[in-house]
């Protein structure tokens, strides 16, 4: 194997590689259009992708592609080869500007809520040249953004581009507030950590749920669970280890930054953490991670689950959004830092999070409402459906003495001529952090948990950046209109700590004494999908993206509903998956096992054996299975009045209300009959076999 830094990047049109395959003037202008996040120039891209097509024919590229990433939340690709006809019937590797800035998919299947009329069904992608492109499969891939005819974004690229833009340009203006006349970009740093399951391909091949729905949807609990806390950063299985060894491979050749792989809180549960890069890169870089995980999982005949909630009884897959602001010349915004004035400029950007945390608590939610997370939110496990914000006690006493203008420290503490106390220093050691806290602080980052593991990053950090943009514009406004800056800057900090101390919360969010609690404070506590998509587009949230140019209101109403078709469209799958298995497996099952019994009990009898064991038997499988028949039916008729619900909310409403309820009374049945079944006549392997197969 070749050293780490050999591999590291070695498939990816980077820096390094521009700046020696590219003319010196075209490497410079091309990374002023990355840097300053522009388009890329029409002049230079027959250069740029002539340069790419060598590089990636050396690499064993064939064909390209433009990558992007649609509002299914998966990414998407079409392939095209390089081969161009010459006159004497050969061909020549081609490779034209045109084709590397702008692509024209037929990409008339995605969803994209009638954003896109039917007589211009087209999609267009355009290179984000901020991503590097790479070589994967033997293909040129060219990150990309997509978008309609009408410059409608179709996909996750073009509002996270957006929002970086947005608070790019308010945070600017804070730091010219303070002094700074040096940064010129700042940018949004994401460091996501990742959770899965792997289960053995053969066993995954023997379960429709799976496959269909990436869940299990029936399954009685094993014996043993998760309750010894053995499986947690245990060692490492050597197949598990293999896969991780290979996955780490294959996401440095990327230049995907893997860094720790561990054993997680589940059974046959692991995380992959990677080292943070800025939102854009990671967003890219969480999707290539799952898709390699899926890939390489295969290859060791393991199958990576990516579901948030695969199996019932233990811990779903969440995948938390570590998340900061940093400046071009590497100030990291929200690290306290050590000077009065590092602490001034750190307290606010802090409070400008503070509040777009309070005042857009629905658009956190709706960021990682999906179908799968409604399994896991509020569910023990993962944090709440409510959101709040853990910050520490040393902190929360800082804002405390600001809010009541009392000393945080009598023995320390000083009145800086800013006006604000001066902070001590913050312990970077976050060992006992609140682990049950949504949006908890972590020393100079927020790490935000609510994620399911499947989601597509871009959607939380698209809220996130463009909240906290609104509320740094607000600030702006203020201060850069104040008399006397000091003054005003310290006003707002304690006005803005008075105003929204009630979603700093610092205990148990496991808690039901919180749910209480929450409520008394009146935080939002949206418990399913359905409960928080109507937030989504509330003219506060309208106004919100609107304003700054992240999405237009159509633009928004195509996500809202797209998301809530989405909703019941994997709950119709689930329930049909559902009536499937109950009807084509588990009740063959009981009827086999049934009737080996009654033959048994017979033979018995003409031997003058009791038979009292077999009867009382049949009798509680014939009822568990007349129970899974009527309930098949029962599911099978809620889904039929789904059709009668044609509005998507009320639609997804009617799935999360009647179908979800038929599935789960079902599951119950079917889970009582697999625990008095005799294993050989069970039809789909246990979650004991699923869960300690590996
Ligand atoms: P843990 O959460 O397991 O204690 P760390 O806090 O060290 O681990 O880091 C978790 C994740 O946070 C990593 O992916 C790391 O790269 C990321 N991270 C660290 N600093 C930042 C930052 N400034 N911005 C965004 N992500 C960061
Ligand atoms: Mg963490």
């Amino acid at each position: 194997m070749n050293s780490v830094s050999e591999i590291f990047g070695s498939m990816v049109f980077g820096d390094s590689v521009m700046k020696e395959r590219l003319p010196k003037n075209t490497y410079r202008q091309l990374k002023k259009t990355i840097e300053g996040g522009r388009e890329l120039d029409p002049s230079i891209a027959d250069v740029v992708a002539n340069a790419m097509k060598d590089w990636a024919i050396e690499k064993g590229a064939t064909h390209f592609t433009h990558w992007f990433q649609p509002m299914t939340g998966i990414t998407a690709e079409k392939h095209d080869s390089f081969i161009s006809p010459t006159s004497d019937g050969s061909v020549i590797m081609e490779f034209s500007g045109k084709e590397l800035v702008r692509g024209e998919p037929d990409a008339s299947s995605f969803p994209s809520g009638g954003l896109r009329a039917t007589f211009e069904a087209r999609g267009y992608t355009a290179w984000d040249p901020t991503s590097y492109a790479f070589v994967k499969d033997d293909t040129l891939y060219i990150p990309c953004a997509f978008f309609s005819y009408g410059g409608e974004a179709l996909d996750k690229k073009t509002p996270l581009l957006r929002s970086m833009e947005a608070i790019n340009k308010e945070a600017l203006r804070i730091l010219r507030l303070f002094g700074n006349t040096t940064t010129k970009r700042v940018v949004t740093t994401v460091g996501p950590e990742q959770e899965y399951f792997l289960v053995d391909k053969k066993l995954y091949d023997e379960r429709k749920d799976l496959i269909f729905t990436g869940r299990t949807l029936f399954g009685a609990k094993p014996p043993k669970g998760q309750e010894l806390d053995d499986h947690y950063f245990g060692t490492i299985k050597p197949r598990v280890k293999a896969f991780m060894a290979e996955l780490d491979e294959e996401l440095w050749k990327l230049g995907i930054y893997a860094k720790t792989e561990h054993n997680e809180v589940a059974p046959a549960q692991h995380e992959l953490a990677p080292v943070f890069t800025t939102s854009n890169l990671a967003t890219d870089h969480n999707q290539l991670t799952m898709e390699l995980m899926k890939k390489v999982a295969l290859r060791h005949g393991l199958v990576c689950l990516l579901h948030e909630k695969p199996f019932a009884g233990v811990n779903g897959s969440g995948k938390h959004n570590n998340w900061s602001i940093s400046t071009d010349d590497g100030i990291n915004l929200l690290d306290p830092g050590k000077s009065p004035r590092d602490n001034a400029q750190f307290l606010l950007f802090l409070c400008a999070v503070i509040k777009a945390v309070d005042e857009y608590q629905d658009l956190l939610r709706i960021s990682v409402a999906s179908a799968g997370n409604d399994h896991r939110l509020g569910a023990n496990e993962a944090p709440p459906a409510i959101v709040s914000m853990f910050l520490g006690e040393e902190l929360d006493a800082v804002l405390a003495s600001i809010e009541n203008d009392t000393a945080y420290d009598p023995h320390q503490a000083v009145r800086m001529s800013m006006g604000v106390a001066a902070l001590p220093a913050i312990p970077k050691d976050n060992t006992d952090r609140n682990r049950t806290s949504p949006f908890a602080f972590t020393g100079n980052k927020f790490e935000f948990r609510m994620l399911g593991s499947t989601l597509n990053i871009a959607c939380p950090n698209i809220m996130l950046n463009t909240m906290v943009a609104e509320e740094l514009q607000q600030f702006a406004d203020r201060l850069e209109g104040a008399a006397d800056f000091g003054e005003a800057l310290s006003a707002l900090i304690k006005k803005t700590v008075k105003e929204h101390r009630r979603i700093i919360f610092n205990g148990n969010g496991y808690d039901d004494a919180w749910q209480v609690e929450a409520e008394k404070r009146g935080l939002l506590n949206l418990k399913t999908m359905p409960d928080a998509l109507p937030y989504y587009i509330s003219d506060k949230n309208i106004h919100l993206f609107t304003k700054h140019n992240i999405y237009t209101k159509t633009e928004m109403h195509a996500r809202y509903e797209i998301q809530l078709e989405n909703y019941s469209k994997v709950l119709n799958i689930e329930a049909l998956t559902m009536v499937d298995m109950a009807r084509k497996d588990f009740l063959p099952a009981a009827e086999a096992y049934s009737k080996d019994l009654a033959k048994t009990a017979a033979l018995k009898k003409e031997l003058g054996v009791d038979t009292a064991l077999e009867k009382e038997m049949v009798e509680k499988l014939s009822r568990l299975a007349a129970c899974i028949y009527k309930k098949a039916d029962g599911l099978e008729a809620a889904l039929l009045g789904a059709k009668e619900h044609t509005e998507p909310l009320d639609n997804a409403r009617y799935y999360q209300a009647v179908v979800f309820s038929a599935m789960q009374e079902l599951r119950a049945c079917v889970d009582e009959l697999e625990v008095i079944t005799a294993k050989k006549y069970w039809p789909v392997p246990s979650y004991g076999d699923m869960l300690f197969s590996v």
